[in-house]
């Protein structure tokens, strides 16, 4: 069940999605499974700009967990050594394609793999399924806790309940690309409130 509040919220951030959407090539339509988790594991802790200009090689050289496992550690590390944490992701990479023929399509087995949180398994089940699943970076954690700040709860259990009711069914995906976007575009942590959408009943700007 979503409040007035919530459900205003939804419907203008998709409004919004319309001439501000980002494209990218992980959001490609028809990318897989593997493909897009690949994009997620890699935007965990680097810009979204920094992980396109290694994605595309990167999907070139290793198509699957099947070529990773046969890569060297030191073929790994060359393509994605831009992005930072080279030997922490070569390592995880490495491990998630031995123990794994294909990538698993659940969140309990996803969620489970090295180094893979619940954003990284919810952003690619939600991502390339169109699964209803919240999606929980420290941007939209940020946009939630201003716009709804009275009713944001403190314990990331009940934080991720909160994100879980708010997510449209039938637009889960578009939903979601456009909360990332958003938090990175106008709710940042020096946030343009003036030219915001929600500055009519965003319980942070109404305070302040
Ligand atoms: S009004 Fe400001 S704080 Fe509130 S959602 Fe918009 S940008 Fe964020």
């Amino acid at each position: 069940m979503v409040t007035q509040k919530q459900e205003r919220f939804r419907l203008d951030l998709l409004k919004w999605a319309d001439e501000n959407l980002r494209d990218f090539p992980w959001r490609e339509p028809d990318r897989s499974l593997y493909e897009v988790f690949i994009a997620e594991f890699f935007l965990t802790q680097t810009p979204a700009e920094n992980v396109s200009t290694v994605y595309p090689e990167f999907l070139e050289r290793f198509p699957s967990l099947e070529a990773i496992d046969e890569a060297s550690e030191d073929e790994l590390v060359d393509t994605i050594k831009p992005l930072g944490f080279y030997n922490m992701r070569s390592n995880a990479l490495k491990r998630i394609a031995a123990e794994n023929e294909t990538l698993p399509d659940t969140t309990k087995e996803l969620v489970k793999l090295t180094r893979v949180g619940r954003y990284v398994t919810n952003a690619t089940l939600c991502f390339a399924r169109d699964e209803p699943l919240p999606v929980l970076d420290r941007n939209v954690e940020r946009v939630y806790s201003r716009v709804f700040s009275d009713d944001w709860p403190q314990s990331s259990t009940e934080q991720l309940q909160f994100a879980e009711r708010l997510v449209p069914k039938d637009r889960a995906r578009l939903y979601n690309l456009t909360l990332l976007d958003f938090g990175a575009a106008i709710c940042t942590p020096q946030p343009s409130c003036d030219e915001c959408f929600a500055n009519e009943y965003c319980t942070y700007y109404q305070d302040s």
